[in-house]
C-alpha cells in the first residue's frame, strides 16, 4: 500500500492535464459558487479576523511542494493537526492514488509519507481517543490507525451519505461529517445519522472542532468565510477569513491556539499556513470578585476561537464593615464591648466600650417598720438584674403626750411607738409621790413636779399643786 517512490516519479505531463482539467471544474464550481452567493448573507461577514502568523512556518511547512518541486500546483484538501504532527495530503496523477505527508509540528520537518488508494482526500481529521486518522473522499470513510508518526489504513467505509468533510468532536466522541448544510454524525461510517442543520454560505471547504466549537469555511470566489457553531449547531459568528494570499481554504484545523489553513487551487499560494486569530475578546467578566486582602480573577474569551484570558484584580485594601456585633454586653454595674467584623477578611475593624447603664430601682419598701427604740429597714430591688439593695430606716422620734385626769390622780402618758417609760421621778416625794404607772398620791401641802422620762429619751414635766391632803390636787402639764 505505501509506496514512497510516487511522491517522486510523478509524470510532469499528466500534472499539466490534470491542471487544466482542474481548471475546468473549477470554473463551473466558481458559476455554482456566484450562484450560491447571490443567496447567501455574506454581509454579515466582519473583517478579515485571521491574519497570517508566521510566513516562515508556512514556507518550512511546504518543502514538497515549492515551485521547483515536480509537484507543484498538484494540491489535496486533506489535512488535520494529529497531536505534535500534521498530516498533509497531496493526490497523484491518477486521481486515486493520495499521498498522505507526515510533518512534525515543532521542528516544521516532514517525517514520513506513504501513498494510499484513497482517491482524493476532502478532508482529514484526527480521532485522538483512538489514535486514528480518517480521509474522507465523497462517500468513503478511509480509517487509518495513527500511531508513532505512521499511518496504517485499516478501512474503506462506504458511506450512506456523500460527506466529504469531516471534524471529530472530542467532548461527544463523534465524527460529524458534512457537504452542504446537513451535518451527520457518526462513530463507524457504517451510518450516519443527521445532527442538525447550519445556514450554507457556499461550498463547505472543510470543518474543524478546536473542542468547543464547531468551524465551517465556506468558499466563494474571493471569500473564504469561517462560520462557527456550538457543538450542538447553535450560531456563534460568521467571519472572513479572506486575504490577498488566502485564496481559497481547503481545510482547517487547530494547532495550540493557532488555526492551520491549507490553501490548494492558488497556484502561488498552495501550501500550509499557519494562522493567528485576531483576538475578538468579549468584556472582562469578573469570575472572583477582589476583597479587601484578596486579589480577584477576571476572564474573557475570544468570540471567533475561544481563547480564555485570564487576570487578577487587585485586593481592594478597603475594608467592608459589617454592623455592630455585642461580644460582651454591658450590665448595670459593668461596661462591656462591641465589634465591627470587616465581611470580606474577618478582621476586627472597630471597637467600642459600651457603659454600664446602671441600675433601674423600683421605689423603696418598707420591710420592717422603726419604732423609737429599733430602727427598721426598706429595700429596692434592680428591674433589670435584681440586685437587692436594703437601707435602715430613722428610728422613731420620742414623743410623750400627756392627758392628766385630776380626779383619779393619774398621769396618762402616751409613747411613740416603741417606748417606753424608764423612770417617774417627782422633785419633792413628801408634796406627792408617783409610782410606776403614773399614779400620784398626795403627801403633803405644797408644789412638786414630776417628770416622766422614756426610754428613747423623752421627757415630760407636770407641775403638781396640792392645797389640803384632803382636798383635790392640781396638776397641770408645764
Ligand atoms: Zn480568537
Ligand atoms: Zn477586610
Ligand atoms: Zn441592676
Amino acid at each position: 500500500m505505501r509506496n514512497r517512490t510516487d511522491l517522486f516519479s510523478f509524470d510532469s505531463i499528466k500534472h499539466d492535464c490534470i491542471k487544466k482539467r482542474m481548471r475546468t471544474d473549477l470554473t463551473l464550481l466558481f458559476l455554482l459558487f456566484f450562484l450560491t452567493a447571490l443567496s447567501c448573507p455574506f454581509t454579515v461577514m466582519a473583517d478579515t479576523v485571521f491574519c497570517h502568523e508566521d510566513q516562515e512556518l508556512a514556507e518550512d511547512m511546504r518543502p514538497y511542494f515549492t515551485p521547483s518541486s515536480s509537484y507543484y500546483g498538484i494540491s489535496s484538501q486533506g489535512m488535520c493537526a494529529a497531536g505534535d504532527y500534521i498530516i498533509y495530503t497531496r493526490y497523484s496523477s491518477d486521481r486515486e492514488r493520495t499521498t498522505y505527508v507526515v510533518l512534525e509540528a515543532g521542528s516544521r520537518r516532514e517525517v514520513e509519507h506513504s501513498s494510499f488508494f484513497t482517491q482524493h482526500s476532502n478532508s482529514l481529521t484526527y480521532n485522538p481517543d483512538r489514535q486514528e486518522v480518517v480521509s474522507v473522499s465523497n462517500n468513503h470513510a478511509y480509517v487509518f490507525s495513527f500511531y508513532n508518526h505512521h499511518l496504517t489504513l485499516n478501512r474503506d467505509v462506504i458511506m450512506n451519505h456523500n460527506c466529504c468533510k469531516i471534524a471529530y468532536i472530542p467532548s461527544k466522541k463523534v465524527y460529524y461529517l458534512g457537504t452542504s448544510n446537513t451535518i451527520y454524525e457518526t462513530t463507524d461510517f457504517t451510518y450516519l445519522n443527521k445532527a442538525f442543520d447550519v445556514p450554507q454560505y457556499a461550498v463547505n471547504q472543510g470543518m474543524a472542532c478546536d473542542g468547543r466549537s464547531l468551524y465551517i469555511v465556506w468558499y466563494s470566489v474571493g471569500h473564504n468565510i469561517l462560520a462557527v457553531y456550538g457543538l450542538d449547531g447553535s450560531y456563534q459568528g460568521v467571519y472572513s477569513l479572506t486575504s490577498d494570499k488566502y485564496r481559497e481554504v481547503e481545510e482547517i484545523d487547530f494547532l495550540n491556539e493557532s488555526m492551520l489553513v491549507s490553501i490548494a487551487n492558488s497556484e502561488n499560494y498552495n501550501g500550509l499556513y499557519r494562522v493567528a486569530c485576531k483576538h475578538q475578546y468579549s468584556s472582562w467578566e469578573i469570575s472572583r470578585a477582589a476583597t479587601c486582602d484578596q486579589t480577584g480573577l477576571e476572564s474573557r474569551a475570544c468570540r471567533i476561537c475561544g481563547k480564555a484570558e485570564l487576570r487578577t484584580i487587585p485586593a481592594t485594601g478597603v475594608h467592608v464593615p459589617g454592623s455592630w456585633e455585642v461580644k460582651r454586653p454591658a450590665t448595670c454595674e459593668n461596661s462591656g464591648y462591641r465589634v465591627k467584623n470587616c465581611l470580606q477578611c474577618g478582621r476586627i475593624i472597630r471597637q467600642e466600650t459600651l457603659p454600664a447603664a446602671g441600675h433601674d430601682y423600683s421605689g423603696w419598701e418598707e420591710m420592717e417598720e422603726s419604732t423609737v427604740l429599733t430602727a427598721g429597714y426598706r429595700k429596692h430591688q434592680c428591674r433589670i438584674c435584681e440586685k437587692i439593695e436594703y437601707k435602715e430606716s430613722s428610728f422613731l422620734p420620742a414623743t410623750i403626750r400627756i392627758v392628766i385626769e385630776n380626779e383619779r390622780n393619774q398621769i396618762r402618758v402616751y409613747l411613740n411607738k416603741g417606748d417606753r417609760i424608764t423612770s417617774w421621778l417627782s422633785d419633792n416625794p413628801q408634796v406627792a409621790e408617783v409610782d410606776e404607772s403614773g399614779h400620784v398620791t398626795p403627801k403633803g401641802h405644797g408644789h412638786t413636779r414630776i417628770t416622766v422620762s422614756s426610754a428613747g429619751g423623752a421627757s415630760k414635766t407636770v407641775n403638781v399643786k396640792i392645797s389640803k391632803l384632803s382636798d383635790e390636787m392640781t396638776m397641770t402639764v408645764q
